[in-house]
């Protein structure tokens, strides 16, 4: 079969070669050990957990070594795509923290190793097709779906592996007469892979996630190109990281299989093969076992989930570090006011196996996040989210910044801040009673005690209540009256013997908190009265009375 003839008649329109692309698309001047990675998703529209894993490790490889990352659109598969996907997803990893330095844009492309979108590279896909077939890597495939689907009911029948290879590669020695008249009858084609592999033989590969590995080689004669002349995902891997200079592959495990396929191509077509980080999928417990988070049962997947929930970006970010490197959390420890970006992140300490997704630990890591933020970046926060999701709220924050940021200032600060925040949906349920329209104004008092009680307790209170007290004559007031009442003010007495008394001081601060928040647990009360002025303090105090 002479080679030269068969590429010409499949690409002559192709008039460039390998070494116009070389020239084209230089190696990067970059400091020793700077890699260079990407992100390569497909259009899809779907933002998820699993995105962000892969950015977030991409991005700290890259910029943690002075390299470089860059954002390609895998748009091959015309019919998955779905219009804007590509915005949403670079706003969306914008928004976590992940800025591609080349690459789609939302001014377009930026950088000179483009276009970044497959679709537009096809010319570029092309001068390496027909340099394979020049070297007798690739033929043509004029197989019909119907006769794919009986070669795989016979493969079914005889018990033998599945796919397009060895004596099942109908079209693999075939005469260039049979492919000119093929082609003269207009049969649709595709371009596969010559494999001169065999699975009898296996060789050693190190990912940089898994560790060392066993590879089976590839001995099937895999599509490169489809009917239409876009490439198959792995053609467009391998032609597309060689001429972007990409020295990292980082990518979901699901590749894994084709890695033997990914090698084999990188050797034909004389790339110089990249490095990999083949990240696990994210698990999560159901029950005692664990699974893969599922699109279709976690709603915690999509990234939309977390912003709706009002989990702090800085939070998620976090969040995400622990799960990717295991002495984050320590180093964090150590190092609480630091830029994330100061952690030596390394690929090699993520959990080959996938890490396990903990929506607990995440409530935690938030909680912990939130209490280092000041009041007026919780303001700030909480606004912001509730405009989006709650306005109601948002305009009541926002008719008073100076109340808002004094109610979030409560047991901020200091060695030991409040950790009563997970996420920014909680602060309304946490904080809304300072708001007369979100108070609730017929919260039950304990059952355990007579009306009458309740009553008189509120009226003693509101008697000696002075605005001008501080904290401790405040207490010494709310002890004084609980005693009037025959109450005792001495709790560890009361805890030795809780039947020689009708209640305790805590009950009657139960009372007041009742009714001044509509809750049975707050911050402190003596500061909240504070927040709520002499008024409206008194004023609930006394709808209280009024209605009991
Ligand atoms: N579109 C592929 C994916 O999202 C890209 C894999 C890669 O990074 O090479 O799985």
């Amino acid at each position: 079969m002479d080679y030269n003839t068969l590429a010409e008649l499949l690409f002559p329109q192709v008039t460039d070669t390998p070494e116009d692309l070389e020239a084209r698309y230089p190696q990067r001047e970059l400091p020793q050990g700077a890699v260079v990675t990407r992100m390569a998703p497909s259009p899809t529209g779907f933002v998820h957990l699993g995105n962000l894993v892969q950015g977030l490790t991409s991005e700290r490889m890259a910029h943690q070594s002075g390299g470089v990352l860059f954002l390609r659109v895998e748009d091959t598969d015309a019919k998955r795509e779905v219009p804007g996907a590509v915005q949403v997803l670079i706003e969306t990893l914008k928004h976590y923290g992940i800025h591609f330095d080349e690459g789609a844009s939302m001014e377009g492309d930026v950088g000179a190793y483009g276009p970044y979108y497959q679709r537009q590279r096809a010319a570029i896909y092309h001068v390496y097709a027909k340099e394979l077939v020049k070297k007798g890597c690739a033929y043509p495939c004029f197989c019909t779906e119907e006769e794919l689907t009986e070669m795989r009911q016979q493969q079914e029948a005889q018990k033998v592996n599945f796919g397009y290879y060895g004596p099942w590669a109908t079209w693999r020695d075939r005469s260039l007469e049979d492919i000119q008249s093929a082609l003269a009858a207009g049969k649709p084609w595709v371009l596969r892979f010559r494999s001169a592999g065999s699975i009898e033989h296996k060789f050693k590969y190190t990912d940089l996630v898994k560790g060392d590995l066993t590879i089976t080689e590839n001995d099937i004669d895999q599509v490169l190109l489809k009917s239409d002349g876009i490439p198959t995902y792995h053609f467009a891997h391998a032609v597309d990281d060689h001429l972007m200079r990409t020295t990292h592959v980082v990518r979901g495990d699901e590749w894994l299989p084709s890695l033997p396929f990914h090698i084999q191509l990188f050797q034909a077509l004389g790339f110089k093969l990249p490095k990999y980080v083949h990240i696990g999928p994210l698990m999560k417990m159901d029950g005692t076992s664990k699974r893969k988070l599922s699109k279709r049962k976690d709603p915690e997947l999509a990234l939309t989930y977390y912003k709706a929930e009002g989990f702090p970006v800085k939070a998620v970010y976090e969040y995400v570090m622990t799960l990717l490197n295991s002495n984050y959390e320590d180093w964090r420890r150590a190092n609480p006011t630091a830029d994330a970006g100061e952690f030596k992140f390394s690929p090699k300490k993520l959990n080959p196996a996938g890490a396990l997704f903990d929506y607990a630990k995440l409530c935690d890591v938030s909680k912990n996040v939130i209490s280092t933020m000041s009041a007026q970046e919780v303001y700030d926060l909480v606004a912001e989210y509730a405009r989006e999701f709650d306005p109601d709220f948002a305009q009541a924050l926002e008719a008073d910044p100076a109340y808002a940021v004094s109610i979030f200032a409560i047991g901020r600060g200091g060695k030991k801040p409040r950790k009563d925040l997970a996420t920014w949906k909680e602060a309304k349920p946490y904080m809304g009673f300072f708001y007369d329209r979100f108070f609730d104004w017929n919260a039950p008092f304990p059952e355990a005690f007579a009306p009458e009680t309740v009553k008189a307790a509120l009226q003693g209170f509101l008697k000696t209540y002075d605005p001008a007290d501080d904290a401790t004559v405040w207490f010494d007031k709310v002890k004084a009256l609980a005693e009037s009442l025959g109450f005792t003010a001495n709790m560890k007495l009361y805890k030795q013997d809780p039947t020689a008394w009708p209640g305790s001081v805590a009950d009657i601060s139960t009372f007041l908190r009742i009714a001044l928040t509509g809750k049975t647990n707050s911050p402190d009360l003596y500061t909240v009265m504070q927040i709520l002025g002499t008024e409206r303090s008194a004023a609930r105090i006394q709808a209280a009375i009024d209605r009991l």
